[in-house]
């Protein structure tokens, strides 16, 4: 690790959504594959102090840290691929940089002065970058800065980056994403909007170093030459990221167009040896090449956009490489299901997962998604909603409980099998106040959960408010459904498991956070074994 950490900045122009994270993912995979240690961070324009607040429609996934951060799905994506936690650190937004501010102004830190935007909010711009390299524990801090330039929201990090570029000199880069688009009727590939966005780049004081190019089409050296004249930077600059059949390819492609070694070059750093990527190419091989599909049903209310379920989806991906199958998820909307329907919508998957949420909607088509998995012994994983409305199915089904219920959805139940911790009755504030983050977790020896994990002590992260209700625990444990595993210091219930019953598994956490390419899930990796048992002989 070097005293000094060199920083990348991702900037992207012309269009959103086209994979910044993506590409910061598979450089820092490069650079760590190169035996550089690599963190990224992203910055996301907006004004939520944290995307918590945030509906999934709106942003996709709340992806949570191991320190308990609420933060944008793209930190998924870094986890995953680099296989390193990431935390608070790695993810800052214009709210946050205001309040903290807005803060110091309050306790009068600014000594009378007039406070603004430059130099007051991009010194906390920069601050905030350049802890992650502070620390001593990376050679690379890659930051994505999140929105188009040209947008009024990302002006004050341009700046930032601007400063930070000068004050650092050679330990810092620039690499811009940009779109080169294929017009059908000229039968070409177009690179003016990419002219106009470095343009509009150069106008903020930032010229960059390297140009990712996304493309539905090849680039010819003719291309990449005036790409290159006319942006200012050297033709091996212009990379080629080519639409990919997986994001898991990505690393590799960027392996092919020699990002890794345009950047060392760049930064007066050695190559050394070729990024060692084994693993990866393994796990990629086999994702290729399953030996078979098995179907999943995956029950939730966000369901028309899919990045709402971004990790539970790439934990399913890993853990179908690890059984050489490809998982093919049937999506079904928990408002769509019901206990008329159940047969006709379930009645061909081998594995149901009900999904995390939040309020009322869709809940009853949840619970009638978890009887029929329940009744026809169909392997079921259910998580932090999913794993409560579990648990309410089996007392009004089971225990004959009727109308119990979380007081999330009814305050006034009879039966609050799930209820509100007393610690969060006293909560008023919506942002950052649920349980959130990593908490230790013991599981029961002789439990599926123990002989899962292979171990008595384990810790998952957590994001939620209700609390499975202990006073119920003996009825429950009586009537079948065990708790498996238990909060060390409060008692809390994380697992509920039916041993009478082939794979039935509850968690008030969430597995899928923690699943990586590297090291897939043990939950996830179970429970499709258990639907590859179902699935063969095919039903
Ligand atoms: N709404 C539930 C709670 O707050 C579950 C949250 C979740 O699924 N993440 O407890």
């Amino acid at each position: 690790m070097s005293a000094t950490a060199k920083y990348i900045f991702v900037t992207g122009g012309v269009t959103s959504s086209l994979g910044k994270g993506i590409i910061s993912a598979s450089l820092a995979k490069l650079l760590q594959a190169r035996g550089y240690s690599v963190t990224i961070q992203k910055l996301d324009p907006y004004i939520n102090v944290d995307p918590g607040t945030l509906n999934p429609y709106e942003h996709g996934e709340c992806y949570v840290t191991d320190d308990g951060a609420e933060t944008d799905l793209d930190l998924g994506h870094y986890e995953r691929y680099l296989n390193i936690p990431t935390s608070q650190a790695n993810n800052v937004t214009t709210g946050r940089i205001y309040q903290a501010v807005i803060d110091k102004e309050r306790r009068g830190e600014y000594l009378g002065k007039t406070v603004q935007v430059i130099p007051h909010i991009t010194d906390e711009i920069k601050e905030r970058i350049q802890i992650l390299g502070k620390s001593g524990n990376f050679d690379f801090v890659i930051t994505e800065i999140g929105g188009t330039v040209g947008d009024i929201e990302s002006l004050p990090y341009i700046e930032s980056v601007r400063q930070l570029h000068w004050e650092l000199g050679n330990n810092c880069m620039v690499i811009h994403l940009t779109l080169i688009p294929y017009l059908n009727a000229a039968g070409e590939l177009k690179t003016k909007p990419t002219q106009h966005s470095v343009k509009a780049l150069l106008e903020l004081g930032l010229q960059p170093d390297v140009l990712v190019c996304r493309t539905e089409h090849q680039l010819n050296q003719g291309i990449r030459n005036k790409i290159a004249k006319f942006c200012n930077v050297a033709s091996n600059a212009v990379i080629e990221s080519i639409d990919a059949d997986t994001i898991y390819d990505v690393p590799l492609l960027m392996l092919g167009e020699q990002l890794d070694k345009v950047v060392l070059n760049k930064l007066n750093l050695p190559g050394g040896p070729e990024p060692e990527l084994t693993l990866w190419r393994n796990f990629l091989r086999k994702f290729k090449n399953p030996r078979s599909t098995v179907r999943i049903a995956l029950v939730g209310k966000y369901i028309e956009l899919k990045d709402s379920y971004k990790s539970i989806v790439e934990a399913f991906n890993h853990a179908g490489v690890s059984s050489e199958v490809k998982i093919d998820l049937k999506w079904i909307h928990s408002e769509k299901i019901n206990e008329h329907n159940a047969n006709e919508l379930l009645g061909n998957v081998a594995g149901i997962l009900v999904a995390p949420g939040f309020g009322s909607r869709g809940i009853e088509g949840k619970l009638s998604a978890i009887q029929y998995a329940r009744e026809n012994k169909i392997p079921f994983l259910g998580i932090c909603l999913g794993m409560q409305c579990a648990v309410i199915e089996f007392s009004r089904n089971v225990l004959g409980l009727e109308d119990a219920h979380s007081t999330e959805i009814n305050p006034d139940t009879p039966h609050p099998v799930i209820d509100l911790m007393n610690i969060q009755k006293k909560v008023t504030h919506k942002g950052g106040t649920m349980r959130l983050g990593a908490y230790p977790c013991n599981l029961m020896k002789g439990t599926m959960a123990h002989s899962i994990y292979n171990d008595e002590h384990i810790s998952e992260r957590h994001r939620h408010r209700y609390e499975y209700n202990n006073e119920y625990l003996p009825d429950f444990e009586k009537a079948g459904m065990l708790a498996s595993g238990l909060n060390p210091d409060s008692g809390l219930v994380e697992i509920v498991e039916i041993p009478d019953h082939p794979w039935f598994i509850g968690v008030q956490f969430h597995p899928e956070y923690k699943s990586t390419v590297v090291s897939p899930h043990p939950l996830f990796v179970h429970f499709v074994k258990a639907t590859v048992k179902v699935t063969e002989p095919v039903r």
